[in-house]
């Protein structure tokens, strides 16, 4: 992979400095595409070379293993193509949700309001069709290209996409998404951004957004929120090693400094028992644990 691609991959790349957690071994292998076709190409080098692959966005949705990831983990950072148009805007994967969100609020595009202060990724955003405030991606997706498995680029509508709460087909078929074109309205650009600000405020009061995390650790149980029943049960605060149920919102876990992934996996299994026993309510992760492939 190295002698093929360059500098465009990297080896033992530390991965906790790449998730929002800070947690993480090394990748053996990292790569950083700028285009599609550069994509394409390490998908399929690495299925020749029969080396497990894993894409990443942001990575503030994610929980490497504390052993890192044996393989290749592909980087969508560098592939960050956006144009306007008058109905919406068009985003490459790696593009900055919120970055796209500020723009369109400053265009005077209306659709992105809810996206603003979400750290992902567009590829990541679609993966997990990230939302806030009642609003979520499938609101505005009208089609995305995506890459299969053997290397071929395709298009998918809205309507092909199965989304729900935090769920899309892309978590099933394992193919890459490579950018997305967003429907957006003509609204005030000045409103817009006040949209935008307010929320921000409301994240920063609310959010323990000065330590690393990945955001709810917890899906959204049906009829209660995660982090009131965590709350209730008096985790608030309850740590192992460096993970902390945060004090500011309990639906947060939080790294106080040096939390392994070992850390964040017991206080999610106790967090779980403690609320089943009481609220008789089994908890489902959001956040995702990516084992190292050559652990299973
Ligand atoms: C402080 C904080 C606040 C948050 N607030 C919210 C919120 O309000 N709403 C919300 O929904 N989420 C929130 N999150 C969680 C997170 O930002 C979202 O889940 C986001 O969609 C993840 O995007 P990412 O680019 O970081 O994806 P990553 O974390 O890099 O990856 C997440 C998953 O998507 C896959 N993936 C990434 N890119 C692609 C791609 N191009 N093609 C296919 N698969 C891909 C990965 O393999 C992985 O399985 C928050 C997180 C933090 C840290």
């Amino acid at each position: 992979m190295k002698q093929r691609f360059g500098n465009m991959i990297q080896e033992n790349l530390p991965l906790a400095a790449h998730t929002t957690f800070r947690i993480g071994g090394a990748a053996r292998l990292a790569g950083f595409p700028t285009s599609e076709e550069e994509l394409s190409a390490m998908l399929l080098a690495a299925k020749e070379e029969a080396i497990p692959y894993r894409v990443v966005g942001r990575g503030s949705n994610l929980l490497f293993d504390d052993s890192g990831y044996d393989g290749l983990v592909l980087f969508t950072a560098q592939m960050k193509r956006v144009v306007w148009d008058e109905g919406g805007v068009w985003a490459d994967a790696g593009v900055s949700l919120t970055a796209l969100a500020i723009e369109a609020a400053k265009r005077g595009l209306a659709g992105l309001e809810f996206a603003y202060g979400i750290p992902a990724s567009v590829g990541g955003a679609v993966y997990m069709n990230a939302g806030a405030y009642n609003a979520q991606i499938s609101d505005v997706l009208t089609y995305s290209r995506y890459l299969t498995k053997d290397g071929k680029i395709l298009t998918r509508t809205s309507a092909e996409h199965g989304f729900g709460y935090r769920k899309c087909v892309y978590q099933k078929t394992g193919e890459i998404v490579l950018g997305a074109y967003f429907a957006l309205k003509k609204g005030d650009a000045t409103e817009l951004r006040t949209v935008c600000e307010k929320r921000m405020a409301s994240r920063r009061e609310k959010q323990p957004l000065e330590f690393p995390s990945a955001g709810s650790v917890f899906k959204r149980p049906f009829g209660s929120f995660a982090g009131a029943l965590i709350e209730n049960a008096g985790l608030k605060g309850y740590r192992i090693g460096g993970a902390e149920v945060s004090e500011k919102h309990a639906g947060f876990i939080i790294n106080r400094g040096g939390a392994t992934a070992s850390d964040v996996l017991a206080l999610i299994a106790h967090i779980r028992a403690e609320v089943l026993e009481r609220y008789g309510v089994l908890l489902k992760t959001e956040i995702i644990y990516i084992e190292n492939p050559a652990h299973i």
